[in-house]
């Protein structure tokens, strides 16, 4: 971990909704009472999820009846083979896909089946999203791949009207992940655990009240992984992001506080 992430808090950079959660349950410094006694919120809950695709004439399950809740301030991870269905379950979250039946609620209202410029606005504002292959654009620097989210969501004036303040919180937010002496290299300038750091910086921009990781150390060594998976716990003990992780790695899945199991289209507790 480097240094900048032990100094630099995210208490300074994106006070909204983070400060509001941690107003309201404590934080490891805080007030152990009021987080034990405060019952935490269902923020995203599943119900009888199911999901097929179609090759053909071929129908292939994939989602069986997935039934879910995820709690405010969690760290979960969803662990399953390749090929369970997790990065399915991951984009029917995140609204990226719809499910074929069954319902998904995000703070008790349904989002499933939101027409899909509701669904763009919803993901923009309150999901934050990591992927095994980074997804940065190759022809943006480090900062200009940060602040992406902003430029789609803000709109042309509002943007150039905020840049200033939106740079200096996207260059806070590279120090927070240690790139603060990356942000003018090109993707292909950095290194696998440099660009899925930029990744996280970019997801968190828009203060989102929850973050979808998928695979997020899929294809890092073990070390460089290992540093990707402090940066996640850091967020989720001291800023109390809510993170939903999948993996196919067990030891990757056993970082998080609850670890369920997908295998023939259903989840299953194990912690
Ligand atoms: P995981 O992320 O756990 O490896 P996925 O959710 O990517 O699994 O895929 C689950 C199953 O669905 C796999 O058998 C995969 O081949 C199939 N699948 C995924 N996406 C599609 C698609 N767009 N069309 C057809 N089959 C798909
Ligand atoms: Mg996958």
């Amino acid at each position: 971990m480097s240094s900048s992430m032990e100094s630099v808090s995210l208490q300074n950079i994106a006070p909204g909704q983070h400060a509001a959660v941690r107003k309201a349950h404590g934080d490891m410094s805080g007030n152990w009472k009021t987080h034990l006694t405060t019952p935490r919120a269902t923020l995203l809950e599943t119900s009888h999820l199911k999901k097929s695709y179609h090759r053909g004439q071929v129908e292939i399950q994939v989602l069986n009846d997935v039934n879910l809740q995820i709690k405010e301030n969690d760290w979960t991870s969803i662990v399953g083979q390749s090929g369970s269905g997790k990065s399915t379950l991951l984009h029917l979250l995140g609204t990226l896909d719809a499910p074929d039946q069954g319902a998904i609620h995000f703070e008790g209202n349904r989002i499933d089946d939101l027409p899909s410029r509701s669904r763009d606005i919803l993901r923009n504002r309150h999901f934050g999203m990591i992927f095994q292959f980074y997804h940065l654009l190759p022809e943006l620097n480090t900062l200009e791949n940060v602040l992406t989210p902003l430029m789609i969501s803000s709109g042309v004036l509002s943007y150039w009207l905020q840049k200033r303040h939106y740079t200096d919180r996207a260059k806070a937010l590279l120090e927070h992940v240690g790139l603060g002496h990356r942000m003018k290299h090109l993707p292909r300038e950095l290194s696998g655990g440099e660009m899925q750091r930029a990744a996280i910086a970019r997801s968190l921009i828009a203060e989102p009240r929850v973050l979808l990781a998928d695979e997020p150390t899929g294809n890092l060594d073990r070390k460089t992984g290992d540093d990707i998976l402090e940066i996640l716990r850091t967020l989720n003990r001291r800023e109390n992001l809510t993170i939903v992780m999948v993996t196919h790695d067990d030891a990757v899945a056993g970082q998080a506080d609850r670890i369920v199991r997908l295998a023939e289209g259903r989840v299953q507790e194990i912690t």
